[in-house]
């Protein structure tokens, strides 16, 4: 277990009380002007630099040609990303005011998924979704996800950490949190200016949350692991896509009166649960709500990472009450040598799906990228029913959609299995977008036939 160190913001010394005048190219003041929430270091003309050398976290003001203001936010002389845009058109104190009108925006953004009668969890509880998505909530670099009465902030660029001493206080002022958690990514964590305690996650308010942070998501009991897992511990992002699982596999399981599902990436369980509890409920449809049959509805998941394995089966074991007649299989190792090698189980599955990780960061490894989505379709194929469906998706902003889209269309062609009544779905509603490449997320859902 991780134990959760303490932070006082106040260490990190605050940067000096001016602000940068910044001139911009031309294209990149257009691209100011059009909304672009990031200044390139390629589109800096010039920095006004009297005083002392510019640091991470400074006030950048962006001036026009006429000398009229046009935008203000955070800069970082070390990132390509000079300038991150936290204000437009009308000059505007950068400081705990702004945040907390930027966090109350946010909130607002996000009211419909709170209200008892609508948005994603209108029909059961949930208090775990994202708060802040960046650029798409006016916070460029700052990510905030709720899980209960945990609040974590993950910082993405280090322009942010001498602003700390004000953004924490106006979180705390909005959110009100019984703990906050902060984390920074790995190149935040790598600057200088970042205390230790941060790089591992510290606890920047309230009371220690523990390692594993329980959460309520459309009715089922979770836990997210800040300190150890992925993002900041749970993936909230395929929420809504978790649902049509489970309606997906109601259905499957209407027709057949059994679900057989496999959940390859499952990570800690989420999409397995979905398919299990849908499952269920096809087959009571079938049952007339009787018992349901031993062995009607199986769920397999299928990761690399045992302590993901391990918080997918406590999952199933915390729903209990919900999915206890359902089996929940996991199978540790890679994804590629497991498919490969499930042979007897041809057909068995009624729901595949297929959410990996990231296969390319990077601009150069978009085809590869490619090549491995339609591996994995084509891997997977053999074990899918016919009339099955086929549920996958990509979360690397670095391959748009429509190539990542044909490449399953052609992979299960190449099958010779045919791809019918698809459907293409994106992230959650708490996840705005601010920025071109901020639309990362890419899930299809197709019958095979
Ligand atoms: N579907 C999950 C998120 C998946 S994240 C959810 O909705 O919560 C990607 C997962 O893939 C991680 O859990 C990681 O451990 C796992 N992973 C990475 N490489 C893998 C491989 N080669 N084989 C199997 N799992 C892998």
């Amino acid at each position: 277990m991780v134990r959760i160190r303490p932070f006082n913001a106040d260490h990190i010394a605050p940067p000096p009380s001016r602000s940068l005048a910044l001139r911009l190219r031309g294209p990149g003041e257009r691209a100011v002007r059009d909304g672009h929430p990031w200044v390139f270091e390629g589109s800096v003309r010039s920095v006004d630099g009297s005083g002392p050398t510019p640091t991470a976290g400074d006030v950048g003001v962006v001036f026009d040609r006429k000398g009229r203001f046009l935008a203000a936010g955070l800069y970082d002389p070390d990132d390509v990303v000079r300038l991150r845009i936290l204000a437009m058109g009308t000059p505007t104190r950068v400081g705990r005011a702004l945040f907390v009108q930027r966090l109350q925006e946010a909130l607002q953004r996000r009211a419909p998924l709170m209200s008892p009668d609508g948005g994603a969890s209108g029909r059961m509880v949930t208090d775990g979704f994202r708060v802040v998505n960046g650029e798409g909530d006016g916070l460029p670099g700052v990510i905030v996800d709720r899980y209960g009465d945990t609040v974590v902030l993950k910082l993405y660029s280090a322009a942010w950490l001498p602003r700390l001493r004000d953004l924490i206080p106006a979180m705390v002022e909005a959110l009100a949190p019984a703990s906050l958690v902060g984390l920074v990514s790995r190149r935040v964590g790598a600057h200088p200016l970042c205390p230790d305690e941060l790089r591992m996650g510290a606890l920047l308010h309230g009371a220690d949350p523990g390692s594993a942070v329980p959460f309520r998501e459309n009715g089922f009991t979770l836990e997210a692991h800040p300190l150890e897992g992925h993002k900041t511990g749970f993936y909230l992002d395929q929420r809504e896509n978790r649902q049509r699982v489970e309606d997906e596999a109601r259905r499957l399981a209407g027709e057949r009166g059994s679900l057989r599902a496999l959940n390859v990436f499952s990570y800690s369980g989420g999409f397995s649960l979905y398919a299990a509890r849908g499952g269920l409920a096809g087959v009571d449809g079938v049952s007339g709500g009787g018992p349901t049959p031993g062995g009607a509805v199986e769920v397999v998941s299928v990761d690399t990472a045992g302590p993901a394995l391990r918080q997918a089966r406590r999952h199933f074991a915390l729903n209990q009450a919900e999915l206890g007649q359902a089996l929940h299989r996991t199978v540790e190792g890679d994804a590629f040598q497991i498919l490969d090698g499930m042979t007897g189980e041809e057909g068995a599955f009624h729901l595949i799906i297929l959410d990996p990780p990231s296969f390319a960061t990077r601009k150069e490894q978009r085809d590869g990228a490619l090549a491995a989505y339609g591996r994995l379709t084509r891997a997977a194929l053999p074990l899918l029913a016919p009339g099955g469906t086929l549920v996958q998706a990509s979360c690397s902003s670095r391959v748009e959609p429509e190539a990542f889209y044909r490449v399953i269309r052609r992979s299960v062609l190449e099958s010779g299995r045919r791809l019918e009544g698809e459907a293409r779905w994106g992230h959650a509603l708490d996840h705005p977008i601010g920025l071109p490449e901020g639309e990362y997320l890419k899930c299809l859902f197709g019958t095979v036939s």
